[in-house]
Order: structure tokens, then sequence, then C-alpha cells
């Protein structure tokens, strides 16, 4: 058994060494800026066309509608605020009770800037109210914006339904695929593929490096910089490029695209699958949040009734288990996860939330040691807290 445990990989995955070993080059010797005439930087610009082109294999895109970024915060501003400029006069702007922070509070702005938002509400698994979401859509929509896979339950977003309802209605569709892109396959080719205008995905949550993200962004879809400056990215994100990491995402991305091919994920879904088994067995007090809904392969969302998650997670790193909360501490009280709370779950079972990622570096060893000791931990834990 490895020292640590490590089941938080919807906070960030373990770079592959091949990912690793592809960036090296470009923090030495291939330092070369790409936008440089010479042989030097155009080596160094043909060798992000070939990440570009990885990106758009993962996606069934073409290599001219991957824009890249610094992650995935980058790329959900750029589709939501780079669209929304496009269209002044649209005031409407759609998304979910749901979704990550970097989509929650760029609403929360917009609406302080004069938008109305419709927040689209979420059943007790955490499926979408797709009849709000329908009923929402109007005249005056200037974009709907859902996540694909949520990163605190895993559940999945009928995106195939969703991206047929904006086109049927004429409206712009952004998905945050952040926690989807890598995980599962995803074609959003022309004629047989999804049909979604902007979609932002971000390396480090499939094994990639960390600070780099990209959009899809289809062809002759409008939208406005967030930066100005370089002519980079098709004018649509200018700076000079982070090369190491643009390769090493591109590295990611055919790894990624290899195992899902191979069915390798597979084997990630059995893992979490008997970790959540595991601990239902031996807890009567644990319940799964978005458990009755189609979820993401390598997550799970467990409610420790009656417990703090705070605690919980600080047993489970004293014993080297590395897990999450969707929690946030606020001035000293705890305020259980938005995600949870737009479910209905009861506080009781929210403050409880704990969080485990899986990825394909974890083992059955690992599943079987985490079953095996949370248990006593939470005794332990229960009995303080009647003390
Ligand atoms: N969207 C989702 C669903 C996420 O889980 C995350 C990161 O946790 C992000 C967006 C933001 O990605 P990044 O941290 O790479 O900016």
């Amino acid at each position: 058994m490895a020292e640590r445990v490590y089941f938080d990989n919807n906070a960030t995955t373990r770079p592959l060494d091949e990912v690793v070993a592809a960036m090296l080059p470009f923090l030495r010797e291939e330092y070369a800026n790409p936008s440089s005439v010479h042989q030097f930087g155009q080596s160094v610009h043909h060798c992000i066309e070939v990440a570009r082109e990885q990106l758009a294999a993962l996606l069934n895109a073409t290599p001219r509608e991957i824009i890249f970024t610094s992650g995935g915060t980058e790329s959900i501003n750029l589709a939501i605020r780079g669209m929304l400029a496009t269209r002044p006069e649209k005031r409407q702007f759609i998304t979910s009770a749901v979704e990550h922070s970097s989509v929650k509070r760029l609403a929360d702005a917009l609406e302080e800037e004069g938008y109305r938002v419709d927040r689209i509400g979420v059943d007790r698994e955490g499926r979408l109210d797709y009849d709000e979401l329908a009923d929402r859509i109007g005249a005056d929509t200037a974009l709907v914006s859902l996540m694909w896979a949520n990163n605190e339950t895993g559940v999945l977003f009928d995106v195939e339904r969703i991206a047929a309802l904006a086109q049927q209605r004429g409206v712009p569709l952004h998905l945050d695929a952040v926690q989807a892109a890598g995980k599962l396959p995803m074609d959003v080719s022309a004629v047989r593929g999804l049909p979604v205008q902007l979609l932002s995905i971000a390396a480090h949550k499939f094994h990639g490096p960390k600070g780099v993200g990209a959009l899809f962004v289809r062809r002759r879809t409008r939208i406005a910089p967030l930066l100005y400056g370089g002519r980079q990215e098709r004018e649509l994100r200018a700076g000079t490029e982070n090369v190491a990491a643009i390769v090493g995402m591109g590295v990611a991305c055919e790894h990624a695209r290899t195992a899902l091919a191979g069915g390798e994920y597979q084997q990630v879904r059995r893992l979490r699958d008997r970790l959540e088994a595991g601990l239902l067995e031996r807890m009567s007090n644990a319940h799964v949040h978005g458990g009755g809904a189609e979820r993401i392969i390598n997550t799970t969302n467990i409610g420790f009734e009656g417990l703090e998650a705070e605690a919980i997670l600080l047993l489970l790193s004293e014993n080297g288990i590395c897990a999450s909360s969707g929690s946030a501490c606020s001035s000293g009280s705890l305020e259980p996860s938005h995600v949870l709370k737009a479910m209905g779950i009861e506080p009781s079972s929210a403050h409880g939330a704990v969080r485990f990622s899986l990825s394909r570096f974890n083992t059955e060893a690992e599943v079987d040691h985490v079953v095996a000791v949370l248990p006593g931990l939470l005794e332990r834990l229960t009995a303080l807290s009647h003390a």
C-alpha cells in the first residue's frame, strides 16, 4: 500500500510520466517564442499545432476550433463573456443552480451588471429540470451555460437533450465539460456530433498539467476576446503561449483517447462502485448523493448522517487518505454545498458529505483499505461528538 491514498482526482490528477517528459524540453532548450519567424520559433510553433490536433482528436473537432487558455476558469469566462459581448441586445443568461464557482460567480456578477439570470433547478438526485429549461429559454436569451458532469456529485446532465433544445430554439450553448473531458467519449463534430457552440476543458483533470485548458469554439461562432494584445489563438487569447503546458495537454489528450477507446475507464467505475458498496454495507448512516442519477465513472459523494465533513476529512488525512467536501467554512459556521442544497439534501446529511474521486492510478487494495479503515474512524468521531 502506498503511503498516500489519493481519492481527490476531481480537484486535480497526477500528471502522466509521458506528459511530464514531453513538457521538459520546452522548459529547457526549446524556449523560443512560437510567434518568432526564425526556424527556432517556428519549430516550437509546430509543436503547439500538434497539440491542437491532439485536442481536436479527443473532441472530434477540427484544430481551428480549439483555443488554448490558462485553464477551465478562463475558458468558461471567455466563452460566456465572449458570447454575451457579441449579442448585447439579449439580456437573459441561463445556467443551473449546481454549477462550479467559475460559472456560478460569473453569473452573480452578470446579475449585478443588469442581466436577468435564471438558475435552473435540479431534483433530489441532481438531475436537471429540463421542463424548466425549456420554459425559460426565450427571445431574450443570450446564452445557455450548463455543466456536463458535476464536480461534487459526478451527476451527468443529459447534454444531448440540452443541445437539441438549444438548437431548436436557436440559442447558443456553452458546456462546462471540465469534469467530463477525458473521462467519457465526446463528439462535437459538425455532422453527427453534439450541436454545442462552446465547450470548456482543463488538462489537469485528466492527467495533464495545471494552468492550461482549452475552449472549443464551433466554426462560424463569433465571440469577443477577454484579453487584447498579440494575435495568438486567432486573436481570441492574446499573450505568449504556455508552450510546455500546451504540449503536455496534447499528450494527456492522446492518452485519454486511447484509454477511452480501450475501455480502461471501466476499471475506474468498478473501483468506485466497490468503494461505494463497501462503505454503504458497513455504515447505516451513509447515503450516496446523486446515486440514482447517471454519473461520471470516478466520483461518489457520500453523506455521513450527523457528522461534519471537515472532521472526517481531517481524520482521513491523518491516515494518509485524501478526499474532499463541497462545504466551505465561512465565518466559523459550516455552509453546506450549494449543490447539495439545490438537490434538497437535508443539512444533517449535507454537512457530512465527503467526495471521493478516483482515477486509473488507484487500485483495489486502496479501495479495500479505505473501506476497512473509515468505519472505525467514524465510530471514534461519533463517540467524540456525543461525549
Ligand atoms: N468547472 C468545473 C466543473 C470544475 O470542476 C473546475 C475545477 O474544479 C473548473 C470548472 C475550473 O477549472 P480550473 O480550476 O482548471 O480553472
